[in-house]
């Protein structure tokens, strides 16, 4: 099946042409500045004529047979990969007030492409789907039930579409049945979230309502005492100066002064301080959440690492990997090192449990998940 795979942002819209039967990249593109005016498109219905002018232009220019889209935030409702209708449609835009920042962008990509190819059937695959098998006590905060009933204060979780696709990969390289796999994965990229899986569904993660929960991340800070918040509130800060601070001024960037890993790393080998203590901040944290989530599914059989980090940094994942002493998990120092565009095993032979590295493709389970709820409907 040909599926044009979008991830439509405020700004920007990203899209695939994929081949789902042979897993091919036909097409692929970046449209940004969206709504900026001079030189970028007016709105997300003019970004989609020019992906549809992109798309004529390339060789491959068969016709597609569906579209799916990345939306952040499924809620409470959505817990698989849905077609499309004005029901959904307008289902998905009532959680904006949850994800004001990615829905609203998420919503006008679907009626962009409904107005363009009204006939072309549209599939939803939510960030948060993954995570709806959490139980009650790890998705509950201990505040007082009204918020979770008039505000759906609650954890989602975020990332799913990257975990699910990893820990079926993960499972599939171990000869574990999925639905006796129990694992630990960390998605480390700009965004970073850890996932306990017990047989093979999610039953905790590290972000919460929002992204914003959790591990040290490229420019969020994760978790801190909410009194922080009340007291910067105080010292006269309004709510988007705390968002801006702990969203885009926080994580790595507050504390090594630069966000990218490499530099990072490179800055730490050099001997600048504030990058080895932003390391062992974030390694430290990761290695306590890992501990937990081992605890959590009652014996992880794999630690799994993914994402733009977590695939490509042997040095932050040898960081974390020696913090795990305790669970008598060590890596193959050859193996850490070493590159494959493939899913690999990285721990050394005598480690309690298997590390892996497991490339992630949002995209490819993107398309997959599109095609396989089309067929479906099809027959
Ligand atoms: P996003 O969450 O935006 O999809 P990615 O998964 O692409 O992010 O991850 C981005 C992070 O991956 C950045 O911190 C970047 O420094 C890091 N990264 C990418 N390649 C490497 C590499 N070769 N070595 C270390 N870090 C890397």
């Amino acid at each position: 099946m040909r599926v044009l795979v979008i991830n439509s942002g405020s700004s920007s819209l990203k899209y695939q042409v994929r081949e789902t039967g042979t897993n091919t990249i036909e097409a692929h593109g970046l449209i940004e500045r969206i709504g900026e005016g001079a030189g970028g498109s007016a709105d997300h219905g003019a970004a989609m004529d020019q992906v549809a002018a992109e798309l004529e232009g390339a060789p491959a220019g068969k016709p597609l047979d569906a579209v799916g889209h990345r939306v952040v935030h499924g809620g409470e409702r959505f817990g698989e990969p849905v077609l499309i209708n004005n029901e959904i449609t307008r289902a998905i835009e009532r959680l904006n007030p949850l994800a004001p920042l990615h829905n609203p962008a998420n919503v006008l990509g679907i009626r962009a492409i409904t107005a363009k190819w009204p006939h072309l059937p549209q599939v939803a695959v939510f960030d948060t789907a993954f995570h709806r098998t959490l139980p009650e006590h790890a998705w509950r905060y201990a505040v007082p039930d009204s918020l979770y009933r008039r505000y759906g204060i609650r954890r989602y979780g975020f990332h799913g579409t990257s975990h699910e696709f990893v820990t079926t990969r993960a499972a599939e390289l171990l000869g574990v049945p999925l639905e006796r796999f129990n694992a630990v994965v960390a998605h480390l990229g700009n965004g970073v979230s850890l996932t306990a899986i017990h047989g093979g569904a999610s039953v905790d993660t590290s972000m919460g309502f929002t992204p914003l929960e959790g591990l040290v991340m490229g420019t969020r800070s994760g978790d801190l005492d909410p009194s922080i918040l009340i007291y910067l509130q105080r010292t006269g800060l309004d709510a988007d100066e705390i968002d801006t601070l702990l969203n885009r001024e926080s994580g790595l960037k507050a504390l090594a002064g630069i966000n990218d890993m490499r530099a990072i790393v490179d800055a730490a080998d050099a001997g600048d301080q504030r990058a080895q203590m932003a390391l062992a901040v974030a390694s430290y944290r990761l290695a306590k959440y890992i501990g937990g989530y081992h605890v959590a599914v009652g014996g992880a059989q794999a630690l799994v690492f993914t994402a733009g980090i977590g695939e490509n940094s042997a040095a932050f994942r040898a960081l974390v990997v020696s913090r795990l002493g305790a669970l008598g998990v060590t890596l193959d120092a050859g193996a850490n090192r070493g590159r494959s565009g493939s899913a690999r095993v990285i721990s050394a032979a005598g480690s309690a449990i298997p590390v892996l590295v497991v490339p992630t493709d949002e995209e490819r389970a993107i398309a997959e998940a599109t095609a396989a709820v089309v067929s479906s409907i099809h027959g």
